[in-house]
């Protein structure tokens, strides 16, 4: 394989720019265009450790920094040689034209990631983590790419091969030597390992709704009777006067969304208007508004007050199917002991003050876990990626019913062997790859 070279930064003028070469060749282009003040060959430098030095480009010399890596002990697997130069486009791009000159060809992007995909420095879904470690936007989406890119999926995809490999092995002893023991591998022995996985597989899959709202963040709609507090609830949620709070019933004719960040997680919060008979025109447009989000919505918070503790009914049929929280607000507020309806037992779930803010961090931290905490495995894995999600529900489709003929259980077993496969990158097709590697970044 050719030695392959690349800015590793972003291309502009910053403090420091990185170059990265890698190959067999990345030693000897070090020592064609780099002279460390203490002198010796690039071989010679003590690994992983910092070399100040001069960089003669054609035009000029730059004084910089070189580090040396040697195969197998580098991101790529090769040998590697990085230049941390002064950032400067002009120059970085000087520099790589020397390192072109001296020997190195230009490296596609992800190519450094797709070596190391090739040397075994990572499987595929580790390459994958890479990617999502670098475009990840929250705190929360950089855990579950941690996660992917420190091998946890592939760890438990390969831990479920060896399962499915034992097994296998078991099922053609008892296809090959029908009459030898039929206890030890026949099919209905094997039935609960094979169900036994594809509950781990069933978990998996269900972190890939927790991976959508990482992702997209949370919908929380509003709902309520008129003068409630769901604009002021939705400022106590944002810190921020953003809605307007009113005395007067019906003042939020139209549905507010406005985000906030929680924990590193996206929280879309958006206040509808009170579902209202005898509206004007304008609010009955609001009340439309209303229904629409609320059938875009993950969660519904139904929002009421002491003195009157009933649900808005008109929102009933939007929220069929719905996951609700009820929120008493105004728990600053005596209720005085009886409600207005007669009950005196709130049967809300939470209460806050949007006056004073009691309760709605708690509230937030409900939210919060009940859409991600409870939907990540150990370890913080989580299925971001659709082509996990795909290849492992095929693998958890050939388990789920597993067959009592051993020939036909063979058959299941080998094709979620394979499917698992693909994650790992074992089974995954060229073509595959290739379009992995192509999302990835120049120099990296
Ligand atoms: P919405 O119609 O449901 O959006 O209600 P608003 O947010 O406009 O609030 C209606 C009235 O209730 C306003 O006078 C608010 O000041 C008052 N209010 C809202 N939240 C609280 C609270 O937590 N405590 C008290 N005491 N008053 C509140």
């Amino acid at each position: 394989m050719k030695t392959i070279a690349a800015i590793a930064t972003p291309i502009g003028t910053g403090g420091v720019a990185v170059l990265r070469v890698s190959g067999d060749g990345a030693f000897g282009i070090c020592d064609a265009v780099f002279r460390a003040d203490g002198g010796g060959k690039a071989a010679d430098f003590p690994e992983r450790r910092l070399m100040l030095g001069t960089f003669s480009a054609a035009a000029f010399d730059e004084r910089c920094l070189a580090v040396c890596f040697t195969a197998p002990r580098s991101f790529t697997g090769e040998n590697v040689v990085e230049f941390q130069i002064h950032g400067g486009a002009a120059l970085a791009r000087y520099v790589l034209a020397a390192l072109l000159s001296a020997g190195a060809v230009t490296a596609r992007p992800g190519e450094f990631t797709e070596r190391a995909f090739i040397n075994g420095k990572t499987d595929l879904s580790g390459a994958e983590g890479i990617i999502r470690l670098i475009n990840a936007q929250s705190e929360a989406e950089l855990r579950a790419a941690g996660a992917l890119a420190d091998g946890k999926l592939y760890r438990l995809c390969a831990k479920m091969q060896d399962l499915l490999t034992d097994m296998l092995a078991e099922l053609e002893t008892s296809i090959d030597f029908p009459d030898s023991d039929a206890e030890a591998g026949g099919a209905d022995t094997l039935s609960p390992r094979v169900r036994e996985i594809a509950g781990t597989l069933t978990g998996l899959l269900a972190t890939g709704t927790t991976a959508a709202y990482v992702r997209d963040g949370i919908n929380i709609v509003l709902a309520g009777k008129p003068n409630v507090g769901k604009s002021a609830l939705l400022n106590a949620l944002l810190k921020a006067e953003r809605a307007i709070v009113a005395e007067l019933p019906g003042t939020t004719r139209d549905t507010i969304t406005e985000t906030l960040i929680y924990k590193g997680v996206k929280m879309n919060v958006t206040d509808t208007a009170g579902l209202r008979d005898g509206a004007d025109a304008v609010e009955k447009l609001g009340v439309e508004r209303a229904r629409t989000a609320l059938s875009s919505a993950d969660i519904v918070l139904r929002v009421t007050d002491p003195a009157d503790d009933s649900d808005d009914g008109k929102i009933d049929g939007a929220l069929a199917g719905k996951k609700a929280l009820s929120v008493r607000n105004k728990s600053d507020i005596k209720s005085g002991g009886r409600l207005r309806n007669g009950s005196n037992t709130p049967p809300a779930d939470i209460c806050v003050s949007a006056l004073t803010g009691a309760g709605i961090e708690e509230l937030k931290e409900r939210i919060y876990t009940e859409f991600i905490d409870g939907g990540v495995i150990a370890g913080g894995l989580m299925l971001t990626e659709t082509r996990h999600l795909d290849a492992l529900s095929r693998a958890a489709d050939a388990l789920k019913n597993p067959s009592g003929i051993p020939e036909l259980l063979a058959e299941d077993l080998r094709s979620a062997w394979l499917c698992l496969g693909e994650i790992t990158g074992s089974t995954a097709s060229e073509e595959v790859v290739d379009r992995i590697f192509e999302r990835f970044c120049l120099g990296k």
